[in-house]
């Protein structure tokens, strides 16, 4: 896999036991854990995409209603995979892809020496819509997509199985197990 980054969409606190709490989204809490733990191991940036909505935002107003509010504890990622703050990266957004009107490309093009990130691992919340929207942006960039495919869910299984076909067609992304992406990472 060329010049990898890990980038965790959304495993803030809301999501997983606050206002837009998905049950079935727990299961991708484990693969995630080894998967940043060997990232970090062999020098593979993490970067978590978070949501950091101020109330004003559309999405806020016009959809969801209130959910990961910049500064609350909804908007934190969740403990189980708390940041290693010596390390790890962090860009807020505010709306569904991690690169609208955010520092995540520039930060993707400094990595490796500034030779630049070509891949991105893509795993979080959720498949079928901030996931395929920040695939969407990496993709009109250039950089090859994969996505965990056991480290990712949606609300339904019909959203995460039609969200993962169309991150495949239309984006060539390439769908993988945690263990098989690990297998490629490790160095
Ligand atoms: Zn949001």
């Amino acid at each position: 896999m060329d010049k990898p980054a890990i980038i965790l969409v959304d495993m803030l606190n809301d999501f997983f036991t606050g206002a837009l709490e998905v049950k079935r989204a727990k299961a991708i809490i484990p693969p995630l854990q080894r998967l940043v733990t060997i990232a970090r191991k062999n020098d593979v940036p993490v970067i978590y995409s978070n949501d950091a909505h101020y109330p004003q935002d559309v999405e806020v107003t016009r959809k969801w209603g209130k959910h990961a509010i910049k500064g609350t504890l909804g908007a934190q990622v969740i403990p189980e995979l708390e940041p290693d703050k010596t390390k790890d990266y962090i860009v807020e957004k505010r709306t569904y892809s991690g690169f609208y009107e955010t520092g995540l490309d520039p930060l993707l093009r400094s990595l490796y020496k500034g030779e630049g990130v070509k891949t991105v691992v893509l795993g979080g919340l959720h498949t079928h819509m901030c996931v395929r929207h920040t695939a969407a942006d990496a993709f009109f960039r250039g950089y090859h997509i994969v996505i965990a495919k056991d480290g990712v869910e949606a609300f339904t299984q019909e959203d995460q199985e039609q969200g993962l076909k169309y991150l495949e067609y239309v984006y060539n992304a390439k769908i993988m197990l945690v263990n098989d992406i690990i297998r490629e990472i490790v160095r």
